[in-house]
Formats: structure tokens, C-alpha cells, sequence
């Protein structure tokens, strides 16, 4: 199948990850709205949020929790929001969470991609 997520978990395009286990992936947009926007999918191809099985939503809310607080701590965010995208606003359409470090406070991107990697897998 010809989806960039699909690639990004099989190993055939490159991603700075930030979480893997059997069922769901996490790294870095590539693109962030604010610095440390991570994005976490699901292994499995599920083209949008209407497909989730619940033992996937159940998971993903297990894994987001851990990613907020690994992100609220490495980068000393004071809020995070998480989204999801559907319809013509999703524009991968494999399934993905966004969680966006202090977007409604913040004044955007200061950092490059790489400085904030470094700093939430250290
Ligand atoms: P959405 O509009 O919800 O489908 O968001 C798609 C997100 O995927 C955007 O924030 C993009 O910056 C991000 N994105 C697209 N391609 C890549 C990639 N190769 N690696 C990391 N993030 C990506
Ligand atoms: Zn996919």
C-alpha cells in the first residue's frame, strides 16, 4: 500500500521516533504547528478515527498519557493539546494523533526539528 505511514513503521522511510511497541509508533512531524509536535499512529492501517477498533483506542490512550508526561517534562511544557484530523483536513490518511506541547500559549516553532529531538530522547 502507497502510505507514508505504512513506510515510515516498516522501516523504508526515515522518521526520528520517539515510541514503538507491537501495536502503535510515535515521532516527530516533520512539518511542527509548535515545537515538539509528535505524532503517534497505529501499526495497523486504519485510514481515519471512524476504523479504530477499541482495543487500539484504549491503547493509544494508554501510550498518550505516557507521551504527555514525557513531553510535559523533557521540554518543560506547561499544556499540551491533542487533535486528530478527519475528512478534507486529514491529509494522511492512515490514522494519526497529534500532540502539540503548548500550543494554545505558545508563538509558534523557535527550535529545529533535530535540537527538540535531541533534547525528548535524552
Ligand atoms: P493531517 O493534516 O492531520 O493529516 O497531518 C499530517 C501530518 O503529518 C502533518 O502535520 C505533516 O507535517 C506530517 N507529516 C507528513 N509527512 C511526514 C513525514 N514523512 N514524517 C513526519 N511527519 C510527516
Ligand atoms: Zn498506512
Amino acid at each position: 500500500m502507497d502510505c507514508i505511514f505504512c513506510k515510515i513503521i516498516n522501516g523504508e522511510m526515515p522518521s526520528k521516533k520517539i515510541y514503538e511497541d507491537d501495536l502503535v509508533y510515535a515521532f516527530m512531524d516533520i512539518d511542527p504547528t509548535v515545537d515538539g509536535h509528535v505524532l503517534l499512529i497505529p501499526k495497523k492501517h486504519y485510514t481515519d478515527f471512524t476504523e479504530l477498533d477499541d482495543n487500539i483506542i484504549i491503547h493509544m490512550h494508554k501510550v498518550r498519557k505516557e507521551l504527555t508526561k514525557l513531553l510535559m517534562d523533557k521540554l518543560n511544557a506547561k499544556a499540551l493539546s491533542i487533535s486528530f484530523n478527519y475528512g478534507d483536513s486529514q491529509v494522511v490518511k492512515h490514522f494519526h494523533m497529534h500532540l502539540l506541547p503548548n500550543l494554545l500559549i505558545s508563538d509558534g516553532v523557535k527550535s529545529s526539528v533535530e535540537e527538540i529531538y535531541k533534547k525528548i530522547s535524552n
